[in-house]
């Protein structure tokens, strides 16, 4: 099951405010992979005012979730491009349904997804973050403060961290993470992370898991 060439996939699964961006940069980072957020290439559609923006801009903006080809169509682009430079993945936000699991798992074929990283997070420390959360639009960054602790550009908050829009993804999450995990469970690659704590006290969680499933995968 676990694929032990030297360019991985990885994928990272939690809730709305969990800390995936910040774990998937730092994964990204340790491997010298791309980190592939479907949220943020949507993001940068809509700001761009793309076809793609703007057709998916009222999904994003009142927190729903866009038609599975048009996300399936940006990872394809990034999987073709990581194929080609032989370079790994870390997926963010991607797969969030069954469909688009299934879409992956064709896509990457005959390789695999090395492991499936769920970072578990109760509703109630999610929505606290949420309400919080400001990003920098220069460098990404996210976090309570006003001023980006990274590069001290100004923060806002995001379009679709509006209470009602907070509200619509959450149940988005309730509905499809359950067959989604199992998905990834009956398949022997998913590592379900603590994902409560401060962001390095997570990473140290995430990077044993990761190390635990290479172990795995030489032993295999
Ligand atoms: P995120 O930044 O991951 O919270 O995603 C922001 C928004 O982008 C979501 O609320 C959806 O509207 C859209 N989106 C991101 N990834 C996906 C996906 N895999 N499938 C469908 N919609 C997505």
């Amino acid at each position: 099951m676990i694929d032990g060439g030297g360019w991985p996939t990885y994928v990272v699964l939690g809730r709305q405010g969990s800390g995936k961006g910040v774990q998937c940069e730092r994964l990204a980072a340790r491997f010298g992979s791309a980190h592939v957020s479907t949220g943020d290439a949507l993001r940068a559609a809509v700001r761009a005012q793309t076809r793609l923006g703007r057709l998916v801009e009222p999904s994003l903006v009142r927190g729903a979730l866009v038609a599975d080809d048009l996300v399936t169509g940006i990872i394809a682009d990034r999987l073709a491009l990581a194929r080609s430079t032989r370079s790994g993945v870390v997926l963010d936000g991607f797969p969030r349904t069954v469909a688009q699991a299934d879409q992956l798992e064709t896509l990457l074929a005959p390789r695999s997804i090395h492991l499936a990283i769920h970072l578990d997070v109760p509703p109630s420390v999610a929505l606290d973050r949420l309400f919080q959360r400001r990003v920098c639009a220069a460098c990404n960054n996210s976090g309570p403060a006003t001023t980006c602790e990274r590069c001290g550009s100004a923060t806002d908050v995001r379009a679709d961290d509006t209470p009602a829009a907070i509200g619509q993804r959450m149940t988005e999450y309730a509905r499809e993470a359950e067959p989604l995990l199992a998905w990834f469970e009956t398949r022997s690659l998913l590592a379900t992370i603590d994902g409560i704590g401060t962001p390095n006290a997570v990473t140290a969680r995430v990077a044993a898991a990761v190390s635990a499933s290479r172990m795995a995968g030489t032993a295999a």
